[in-house]
This record gives C-alpha cells, sequence and structure tokens, in this order.
C-alpha cells in the first residue's frame, strides 16, 4: 500500500515528531530492558542465596556428622552413656538436614539426586550405627569400621560442596556479567537520549524557525492576496477588460460594466440570473465551448482563444476569451473576456491598406527588390508589364554591380555605392541593361534603408520603374528644348548685334586692308591709279558683302529661304584664302588648297557660304595660332561626295577637339576663347544645313581637327564625280 504523498511529507516536514518518536522507542526498549535485568538479577540472587545455604548446610550436616562420629567413638572407647545423650541430638539434627538439603536442591536434578542418596546414606548408616551401639559388646573393632563408614557420608558431602561451589562461582560470573551488561546498557542509553535530546533540540530551533518563517510568509501571502484582490478589484472596476464570474455550465453570475456592454445587457438582465453562456454563444460556437467546458473541468483553466458573441441586439462581437476555475474540484471560475473589434477592425484596415499599396505598387512600379546589409539582391518582384524581365530568382544573392548593366559609368556606380556605404536613401538611379535586341532597357530605382529595432542596419528596400520610353522621350525633349533655347537666344537683342557684328566684321576689316592699299598706290610717284581702280574695287565688293551677310543674318533670323545664287564654289574658296593671306603669313602657317577642277556649279547664297569658308579659316589660324609645337598646316580640299554632292575639308595641325566636344562646338555659345562668342560655328552650320548640305567636325590625323561641309547639286548638274586634284593656293 502506498503512502499518500501528503502524509508522508508530513513526516518529512516534521522530523521532531521523527525524534520523539524514537525517544519513545529507546525509552521503551530501556525499560523493557530494565525489566529483564531486574528479573535476571532476582533469580541470579536467588541462585546464589540458594548455594549459600545449600553450602550452609552441608556445611553443619558436616558438623554434625563428625560430631556423631565423635560422640560414637567415645561411647565405643569408653561406653559412657554421656556420649549418647548428645547423640540424640545429633542424630536428629543430621536427619533434619539432610531433609532441609533435598528441599534447598529440589531445582538442581543432579545435586538433588545426590541429596537423595544423601539423606539415604546418612539414615542407613545413623540406623546402622544405632544397631552396634545398641550391641555395644560386639567387638570394637567392628564398630570403629561402622564409624569408618562415616566417611562415605562426608566424601559425599564433599561433592556436593565442590558442586555447589562451582554454580556458585557461575552464578557469581554471571551476576558481574549482568552488572557489566547493566553499565553498558546504561551508558548507551545515556549517549542516545542525550543525542537525541541534541538532536531534539536543534530540530525544535529549527521547527520554531520554519514556523517563524511561515507565519511571516503567511503575514506577506495575506498582504499579498490583500493586494492582489485590491488589484483584481481595481481591473474589475476600471473595465478595460471584461471580466465575469461563472459556473461551470454556463451561468453567468457577475460581470463588470466593460462586459456588460460588450454584449450590449445591463446590470438588471444579469440580476435576474438570465445571463447564460449558451444563450451569449452562436450555435457555430457551441461545439468549441462544449471543448472549453471539458479542458477547464479537467485542468483547471481555459487557454484563450477567439470566438463571438451574440449582443442583446442580435449583433455579433468578436472576443478574445480566457478563464480559470477558482479552486480544484469548485463549480465557478473567473473569466476575462477582450473586444477584439478594434484590433480586428485594425487588421482588416492594415490588410486592406497593404492590398492598397500593393495595388499602387503594382502599377506604379515594376519592380520591387530587397537586398541584404551586403547590398545582395534577397527578394525581387517583377511586374507583369515589365517586358525583358530577368528569369525570376536569377539575381538573388547578387549586388547590383554585378548584374550586368551597361550604364551608369564607373564614377556614378562608385558614387552610388558611397551612398549605399553610409546608408542613405537614394531616388532615381538610373540604370541600363541591354535587350536580346540589342537596344538599351532603361530602369530607374529607388531605395530606402532598413534598420531592425536596436537600429542595425539589414539592408535595402526599394521600387524600380521602367523608363525606357521615358528616357527616348526626354532625350527627344531635351534636343528640342536645346533648339528652343538656341532660338531664344538668337533672338535676343544684345546677341544678335554680337553675332551681326562678328559676322560683318570681316567685310569692313577687308574694306580697310583694301582702302590702306588704295591710299598707298595713290601715295605713290607717280600714283598707280589701275591699283587704285582695282583696290576701290574690291571696297565696293566687301562693302556689298557686308551688307549681304547683314541681309543674310536677317534672313536666318526671319527664318528667310537663303538667296540663290549659282556660283563657282572654287572660286569663292579662292577669294577667302586671298582675304586672309596675311593672317596666314602673320602665324607663320603654311596653306594648301586642293581644289576639285570642274566642280559643278553650286546654287545658294555665295556670301553665306563664303561666310561658311572664311570661319573655318578663321577658327583653325586661332587654333594653330596657340600652339608653338609642331608645323603649322592648313590644307583646304574640294570635291565630290558619294551621295553626288560637294564637299569642302577644311583641316589644320592645331590642338585638335576633344572627342566629347566635337558636337558641342556646333551649339551657340560654346567657346573655348576668352574673347570668343561661340556663335561662329552654329551659325556656319544653320546656314549649310539651310542649304540642303551637312556640317560636321572630326579629327585631323596625326593631330589637329577636321571641319567639313556638304551642299547637294542643283537638279540638272548630275555630272558624275571626279578625280581631285592638287591645286596649290595662289
Ligand atoms: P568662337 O570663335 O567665338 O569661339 P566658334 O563657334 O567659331 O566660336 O567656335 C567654337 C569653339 O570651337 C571655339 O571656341 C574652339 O574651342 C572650337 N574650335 C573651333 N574651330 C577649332 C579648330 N580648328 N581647332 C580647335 N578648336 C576649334
Amino acid at each position: 500500500m502506498s503512502v499518500p504523498l501528503s502524509q508522508s511529507s508530513r513526516w518529512f516536514a516534521r522530523p521532531l515528531t521523527l525524534v520523539v518518536a524514537v525517544l519513545l522507542a529507546v525509552v521503551a526498549a530501556t525499560g523493557f530492558l530494565a525489566i529483564q535485568y531486574r528479573q535476571e538479577r532476582q533469580a541470579a540472587d536467588l541462585l546464589f542465596e540458594r548455594s549459600r545455604q545449600v553450602l550452609e548446610t552441608l556445611d553443619r550436616l558436616r558438623t554434625v556428622i563428625a560430631d556423631v562420629e565423635a560422640q560414637r567413638r567415645g561411647y565405643l572407647l569408653t561406653l559412657d552413656p554421656s556420649y549418647l545423650k548428645a547423640y540424640g541430638v545429633s542424630d536428629e539434627s543430621v536427619r533434619r538436614d539432610a531433609q532441609a538439603l533435598q528441599a534447598l536442591v529440589a531445582s538442581d536434578p543432579l545435586q538433588n539426586h545426590r541429596a537423595g542418596h544423601l539423606a539415604l546414606t546418612v539414615t542407613a548408616k545413623l540406623r546402622e550405627i544405632d544397631d552396634i551401639v545398641k550391641t555395644a559388646s560386639t567387638s570394637g573393632l567392628a564398630a570403629l569400621a561402622m564409624i569408618r563408614s562415616l566417611d562415605e557420608i562426608r566424601s559425599q558431602i564433599d561433592q556436593m560442596v565442590d558442586h555447589e561451589r562451582f554454580l556458585l562461582v557461575d552464578h557469581e560470573k554471571r551476576a558481574e556479567a549482568l552488572e557489566r551488561r547493566k553499565a553498558w546498557l546504561i551508558a548507551a542509553a545515556v549517549v542516545i537520549v542525550a543525542t537525541l535530546a541534541g538532536v531534539a533540540l536543534a530540530l525544535a530551533r529549527l521547527e520554531a524557525r520554519r514556523r517563524r518563517k511561515a507565519t511571516e510568509e503567511n503575514v506577506r501571502l495575506q498582504n499579498d492576496v490583500a493586494e492582489r484582490e485590491k488589484k483584481i478589484r481595481r481591473l474589475v472596476d476600471a473595465n478595460i477588460i471584461g471580466i465575469i464570474i461563472w459556473e461551470v455550465d454556463g451561468r453567468i453570475l457577475e460581470a463588470n460594466d466593460a462586459f456588460l456592454r460588450m454584449v450590449g445587457y445591463d446590470r438588471e438582465d444579469l440580476a435576474s440570473g438570465r445571463l447564460h453562456r449558451a444563450m451569449l454563444t452562436p450555435p457555430e460556437w457551441h461545439e468549441r465551448d462544449a471543448r472549453t467546458e471539458a479542458e477547464l473541468r479537467r485542468s483547471g483553466t481555459a487557454q484563450p482563444f477567439e470566438k463571438e458573441y451574440v449582443r442583446k441586439d442580435g449583433s455579433r462581437v468578436p472576443v478574445l476569451i480566457g478563464g480559470a476555475m477558482f479552486e480544484e474540484g469548485a463549480n465557478q471560475g473567473v473569466g476575462f473576456v477582450l473586444d477584439l473589434s478594434e484590433r480586428k477592425r485594425a487588421v482588416e484596415a492594415l490588410r486592406q491598406s497593404e492590398e492598397r499599396f500593393r495595388t499602387l505598387v503594382q502599377f506604379s512600379f515594376d519592380v520591387y527588390w530587397e537586398t541584404d546589409a551586403q547590398h545582395r539582391f534577397i527578394h525581387q518582384e517583377f511586374a507583369d508589364s515589365l517586358a525583358d524581365a530577368p528569369a525570376s530568382g536569377s539575381e538573388i544573392g547578387k549586388t547590383r554591380w554585378e548584374v550586368p548593366y551597361v550604364e551608369p559609368d564607373e564614377e556614378t556606380w562608385r558614387k552610388h555605392r558611397e551612398t549605399l556605404d553610409a546608408h542613405l536613401p537614394f531616388r532615381d538611379f538610373e540604370l541600363a541593361r541591354l535587350a536580346p535586341d540589342g537596344s538599351k532597357r532603361y530602369v530607374s530605382v529607388s531605395g530606402l534603408p532598413v534598420f531592425d529595432d536596436t537600429g542595425r542596419f539589414v539592408g535595402y528596400r526599394g521600387v524600380g520603374r521602367h523608363i525606357t520610353e521615358r528616357r527616348l522621350a526626354e532625350e527627344a525633349l531635351r534636343a528640342m528644348q536645346a533648339e528652343l533655347a538656341h532660338v531664344n537666344r538668337v533672338t535676343t537683342m544684345g546677341q544678335l548685334t554680337a553675332s551681326i557684328a562678328h559676322e560683318v566684321n570681316q567685310p569692313i576689316a577687308a574694306t580697310v586692308t583694301n582702302a590702306q592699299a588704295a591710299l598707298r598706290w595713290l601715295r605713290a610717284q607717280p600714283p598707280n591709279l589701275g591699283e587704285v581702280r582695282d583696290s576701290l574695287g574690291r571696297i565696293v565688293e566687301d562693302g556689298q558683302r557686308a551688307g549681304n551677310v547683314i541681309g543674310g543674318i536677317r534672313a536666318l533670323i526671319n527664318k528667310l529661304p537663303p538667296r540663290k545664287d549659282r556660283f563657282d564654289l572654287n572660286e569663292a574658296i579662292v577669294e577667302m584664302v586671298v582675304l586672309t593671306r596675311s593672317e596666314v603669313v602673320k602665324h607663320g602657317i603654311s596653306l594648301q588648297t586642293e581644289l576639285a577642277p570642274g566642280l559643278p556649279m553650286v546654287e545658294g547664297d555665295r556670301t553665306q557660304l563664303q561666310q561658311v569658308i572664311l570661319n573655318l579659316i578663321l577658327n583653325a589660324i586661332e587654333a594653330m595660332g596657340g600652339i608653338d609645337w609642331g608645323r603649322r598646316e592648313l590644307r583646304i580640299n574640294t570635291g565630290r561626295e558619294a551621295g553626288g554632292g560637294v564637299l569642302v575639308t577644311v583641316r589644320d595641325s592645331g590642338p585638335g577637339l576633344d572627342p566629347a566636344d566635337v558636337e558641342h562646338v556646333f551649339k551657340a555659345f560654346y567657346t573655348t576663347k576668352p574673347k570668343g562668342m561661340g556663335m561662329g560655328l552654329a551659325i556656319c552650320r544653320s546656314m549649310v544645313e539651310a542649304h540642303g548640305g551637312r556640317m560636321w567636325a572630326s579629327a585631323n590625323e596625326p593631330r589637329g581637327a577636321v571641319f567639313q561641309f556638304t551642299l547637294p547639286l542643283e537638279r540638272d548638274e548630275s555630272i558624275p564625280a571626279q578625280h581631285v586634284r592638287p591645286n596649290p593656293a595662289a
């Protein structure tokens, strides 16, 4: 049979009881042993006493026998009857002692037997002696023999005395052993009792301390309980959560206002005892309630779970409910009810917001991405609308710069990585990858750094938008804007003046030069009137040219079509070479012209096209004027171009053009010169284009710049291209 746990633990909890029990057992055992000792002692004393008496009796017997022997011997020797008086007494005493002896050794069979034998012998001998004494006339020798026979009695007495002495020694030994045992017993009892008393004292102290603690604990617990009760009461009264007290079968006995508010009932409903779990619970939750009831009965608590209540008005309220029985085996318990409406609404709002956000992302962005702290992709989602999206998952684990992008350039990447490593947000970082057809697909990505609760950087999260169309549109727009800016600027008054001044400057300079020449011819002795006439003729031409320039610019600005002359292009070029010869010589430049002979006539504004050539020559002179190394060479070519038109080429050995600037030089106001206007090449190109031609620049070999322009031919000038022959300048 097993001992109930509580009982056995009580035994351990109260060792004092155990000690007392042991003490009692020791006392009982000691008592028992003491009684036993007493009995044994008494028995030993009795035996001792008996042996002593036996010895005394035997001693007495021996004396009496000796007396009897002496009396008989005296009588037989003297036949004096006075000896026989005393004999009667001795005889009687011998018999009595023999009987007493028999009684004393009754318990010892051997001694008893000997005593019996001795008594018989004594009686027989005494009778024999009496007979001899009565016939005293018989020989004294026989009588003496008879008397001698008393020695046998004496020997028997000696035997008994020996035996009894032996017994006495044995009794003494046993008595000693008993005494020793007693001493040990007393000592052991004293030690055990002292030890137990010590233990009991210690335990009593422990117990006292434990009790004191328990009392303190009790007081604390009571305070705790009171405190907790107060808190619970506050909780109940605070009405933050619904609290109900129920019977396990579902009847609600008490409820706070929060609960009543939640389910829409009032205190009267509660007081009437109508409130019942079954009534508050929609049918589909009954089965769940049954399980909870079983759980409560089994374990005493019900883990919180979500369910619904039906309000008094029939609507439903989602709740979280948990509860516990008051005590084991009882029928009542407490339940905590939390209204989840708000939370459900929040969750729903969150879900909707996420959905809205998803929709927004879906329609606003083409890529959603996440990277880890090392900037490696951990998540990528591509919109269905994104053409040429990389295969799903193919870029996971790579950084963005490990993905084959063709743009941006290294410097931009470096700056971008600096931003990433500084964990800063970034916007509209534009990248280009190659589409299977070889065209570029542009994506613009933006990202925000993500930090965890401890503020540790965990990666980036961001979106990307496909911007190829936008980029193309932007480029077109930029071109248009540049054009617009150009037009705007050209039409501003001050700049117009500047450009007119620039273009008119050349004919005026030529006029001055020719006028000075005419003056020199006039001052000559005799004056050379022929030369003066020529100079004046050239002055007239220059004046007309200046007028034409202004007319041309005005026409350009008014977007009037250029004038239509038919002229020899080579001849127009030679005129410009002549005009600039002094500048060429001044700068130590060697000038060569290779003008294709028999070039078809060109249709167009002769003055404008001469402006173009003049501008190219002056630019080349200026460019080479700035260098002090190598030969300064200027070559002007004309010839036919593959498309059928004419091609004019001006090349120099100056510093040349930065490949990145090749197009910029044609932009209005682009200049690298301190006093430059940056208008010359822009106007040149627009003049050439107004004639239906093209103009461009490139690098010369081994150094310098090449400027070229084409002009279409008149429609009827469809002669085949001719070989270009060198034609040194005049
Ligand atoms: P500007 O003469 O006022 O500078 P242009 O339009 O004629 O205006 O020239 C624009 C720029 O083009 C010049 O400032 C110069 O930097 C560059 N350029 C033009 N021609 C040459 C050339 N032959 N060699 C090197 N650079 C040139």
